[in-house]
């Protein structure tokens, strides 16, 4: 019985390692030079997450500082609001799973072929449908973070980033995210962040929108990137790229369909907060995945995941309702959860934005 794993990246690199121990005959697919994303940061939200976090290195048998590179503070409008810690994810997703063990072309086991229906409370449900050429696996799991192997339809909800990684003498120690721009009745949520890079004096620098282009987002960040650094920096690389924005939902994480065994880890299970925090939830479903399977076998094992999943990690889902709702007596509230400002600080910040 064959598993297959579509995605090298930090969820797929753990979940390979994780469902080889239990003993399991696994694939991985993944057409990518570069594994995963490159950015390199845990910012735990709460308690929770970070309890799960430590089970998994535990459970790992690794040290996980011996992965943190530095520990950063995450500043907004100025003020620090939460630790980080940069990790080398390349260094840990090598030791995790060594490229030379990846079958290296894309696999796209799933049509773009989706039922949709509505359920009980107005919410649209997309379930996937198989394609034969999958046969072979029993289990198919998607962990294609952002580009989404198995539903290639773009949605109203997916976030658009535009990124440059810059090398700069001038020294930034901190991790920065400014310009939070809430908007009443859109869909809207922008932002910039810097992240000082593993390799000194070398910036992850990026801006995420759900409505701007990828022109007007790369001259805001040029703009932005003269406005911190000067005219004292070398852009190393460029790239846009789409965040997926979509709730969770029972169907995106899992589910049997014709007889196949579908489910997605990472950010292709539509784990990823509103401000593309993704690294701990593509740490930890991968975890919570194997040992459902282990324990309850695949079909019973993925019932048994995506509950889990979307109970531990509702959150996430109710956050991102709010914000597209732009319910704004909420807002303030998910900001103060899950950046840990306070509520006055909160108001403040979104009085400033320009767009409110
Ligand atoms: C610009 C940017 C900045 C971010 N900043 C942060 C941050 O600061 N902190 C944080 O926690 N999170 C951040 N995130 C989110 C975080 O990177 C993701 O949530 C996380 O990498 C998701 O891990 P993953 O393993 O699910 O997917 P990924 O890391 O995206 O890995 C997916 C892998 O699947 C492969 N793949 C794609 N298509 C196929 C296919 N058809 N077949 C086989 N393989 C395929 C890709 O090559 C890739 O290696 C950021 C994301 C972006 C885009």
């Amino acid at each position: 019985m064959k598993i297959c794993i579509a995605g090298a990246g930090l969820a797929g690199s753990l979940l390979y390692y994780f469902l080889k121990n239990f003993g399991f005959n696994v694939d991985v697919y993944d057409p990518g030079i570069i594994r995963g994303c490159r950015s390199l940061n845990f910012v735990f939200q709460n308690k929770e997450e970070r309890s799960l976090f430590k089970k998994v290195c535990k459970y790992l048998n690794v040290d996980i500082n011996d992965y943190i590179v530095k520990e950063a503070d995450l500043i907004i409008n100025d003020k620090k609001v939460n630790k980080c810690y940069i990790i080398n994810k390349t260094k840990f997703v090598e030791n995790v799973l060594p490229r030379t063990l990846i079958i290296h072309r894309e696999y796209k086991p799933m049509s773009s072929v989706m039922r949709a229906k509505v359920d009980g409370l107005g919410n649209l449900i997309k379930e996937y449908s198989s394609e034969d050429h999958g046969k072979d696996y029993k289990l198919i799991v998607d962990a294609s973070g952002v580009s989404k192997v198995m539903q290639e339809k773009k949605f109203n909800d997916d976030i658009k980033t535009c990124q440059f990684i810059i090398r700069s003498f001038k020294k930034i120690d901190d991790y920065i995210i400014e310009n939070i721009s809430l908007a009443k009745g859109k869909p809207l949520l922008q932002y910039f962040w810097i992240t000082p890079m593993v390799e000194d004096g070398t910036y992850h620098i990026g801006c995420s929108s759900y409505n701007m282009s990828y022109i007007e987002m790369k001259s805001k960040v040029l703009e932005y990137i003269k406005e911190v650094f000067g005219s004292g920096y070398d852009i190393v690389c460029n790239c846009n790229n789409v965040i997926n924005g979509s709730l969770m939902r029972e169907s995106r994480l899992g589910g049997i369909y014709k007889g196949r065994a579908i489910a997605s880890i990472g950010e292709a299970g539509g784990l990823i907060s509103l401000l593309g925090f993704g690294n701990v939830y593509a740490f930890i479903s991968p975890f919570l995945l194997a040992k459902c399977i282990n324990k309850y076998g695949i079909e019973d094992g993925i019932i048994r995941y995506k509950n889990l999943v979307s109970k531990t990690f509702s959150y996430l889902d109710e956050r991102k309702i709010a914000l597209k709702r732009c319910n704004i007596l909420k807002v303030p509230k998910i900001l103060k959860e899950s950046l840990s400002i306070s509520m006055s600080d909160c108001l403040e910040l979104m009085m400033k934005s320009y767009l409110y």
